[in-house]
């Protein structure tokens, strides 16, 4: 009878240890809006990377983040290749005449 009392507390206080690490598991809700207006959160881990954008769950649209962060600016983020420094610094007239001097080196080397 002892025996059993002691093993049902033992159950008793696991479970209760589970709950309370469930409850106190670090969470974070981040709220999106869709473009049709719907608004709706998400559970991440603390340890998640939040995304900027997210599916509604509602319409399937790209929803954004309702606190207002977006994702950085495309071109400001991807590295530059060295055409776009190349056109920082020349025009498509002038490439194209430098296209045509080489191709007149190039025939006079045939
Ligand atoms: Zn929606």
């Amino acid at each position: 009878m002892a025996d059993r009392a002691l093993r049902g507390s033992g159950l008793g206080s696991r479970s209760f240890e589970d709950a309370t690490g469930v409850e106190f598991a670090p969470r974070q809700e981040v709220a999106f809006d869709c473009p049709t207006g719907h608004h709706f959160t998400v559970m991440f881990s603390e340890e998640a990377e939040l995304p900027l954008e997210w599916e509604c769950t509602k319409c399937g649209k790209t929803a954004v983040r309702s606190d207002g962060s977006k994702p950085e600016e495309k071109d400001v983020k991807a590295p530059r290749t060295h055409y776009d420094m190349l056109r920082e610094r020349r025009s498509i007239p002038e490439l194209e005449e430098l296209m045509a001097e080489r191709l007149e080196i190039l025939r006079k080397q045939d």
